[in-house]
């Protein structure tokens, strides 16, 4: 839900959800484009009626795809449609360790229980399965017990705190009280953290492993995007997903030109990547920037 939200009423003001045969259609550009592996996420895939369609298609055209799903909906005919042509990986999310802290994350009751199913499903279909988790203010009492959770399944379980204001969201404000910022953590905490030095960043781009590796993703309204936290507005269904991407690299090549950091202090703890600038609306130097000052000055202590 990160990444699309939107109220009902807002979706019709920034585009419109594609159709089946308009991602049928993108997959082959991305073929052709020279594209191998494909990531699919939400919102949550799973709710399209027409997924199959989709699914079916794009393992026909060869992708190693990874699934990224709640697991809620993954049982019966659309278990047995991932299990037939089974991705290289499932990344599951996991919103808490109660069906309790499930319905305050989520609004559905039984939430914990079908995803347990889903987790059993993926199992037993031996579909390599990893747990991650977003740690906010409404699950954080129950990290360990999540912990706990993956270890009795054997399964990896990676969590973050990153969550990143929602610039096309109208319910910011609900997710920025949620949110737990590196500034509210306490001395003790921030030493969990471990955060050590390294190697020197000389643009936000160098935090970005869809820059360093070619990647990039298409927006639930058919935009081609460095990453989903922004909204890059390239429209490959115009024109192409190759001629888009060459767009898309010249102006982020153009926008943090190469050393546009090497004047930074806190440039060895930079978590500073171009969708925290974008999300939270800062320039070089300012916002998020200041975290990472704050981080080496921690470390340093
Ligand atoms: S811009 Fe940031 S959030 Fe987006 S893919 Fe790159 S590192 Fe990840
Ligand atoms: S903290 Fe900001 S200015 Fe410093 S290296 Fe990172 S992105 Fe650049």
């Amino acid at each position: 839900m990160c990444y699309v939200h939107l109220e009902e009423g807002a979706i019709a003001l920034r585009g419109r959800e594609l159709s089946a045969k308009e991602w049928i259609q993108l997959g082959e550009q991305a073929i052709e484009a020279g594209t191998l592996s494909l990531t699919i996420t939400g919102g949550e895939p799973l709710v399209r009626p027409d997924f199959p369609e989709i699914y079916t298609a794009l393992t026909d055209m060869g992708f190693w795809i990874s699934l990224q799903t709640n697991l809620s909906l993954l049982d019966g005919k659309l278990l047995d449609l991932i299990a037939s042509r089974p991705p290289t990986r499932i990344k599951a999310t996991i919103y808490g360790a109660t069906e309790e802290t499930y319905e305050k994350v989520c609004g559905v009751k039984d939430g914990l229980r079908r995803v347990k199913r889903g987790i059993e499903n993926v199992l037993a279909a031996q579909i390599p399965l990893v747990l991650v988790s977003t740690v906010i203010r409404e699950n954080e009492a129950e990290l360990d017990a999540i912990h706990r959770l993956a270890a009795e399944y054997g399964l990896p379980l990676q969590h973050t705190h990153n969550v990143m204001n929602s610039r096309r969201n109208d319910q910011s404000a609900d997710i920025l009280a949620s949110r737990i910022l590196y500034e509210d953590l306490s001395e003790e905490e921030r030493c969990d953290l471990h955060i050590k030095p390294h190697q020197k960043v000389m643009s936000p781009l160098d935090i970005c492993g869809n820059y360093q590796n070619g990647g990039y993703w298409v927006l639930w309204n058919g935009h081609l995007s460095l990453c989903s936290h922004m909204d890059m507005k390239y429209e490959p269904l115009k024109t192409s997903i190759s001629q888009c991407f060459d767009e898309m690299l010249d102006d982020l090549d153009r926008q943090y030109p190469r050393g546009c950091c090497s004047g930074c202090e806190a440039n060895t703890y930079c978590r500073t990547c171009p969708a925290v600038l974008y999300a939270e609306g800062s320039k070089l130097g300012e916002g998020k920037c200041k975290t990472a000052q704050r981080m080496k000055r921690d470390a340093e202590k």
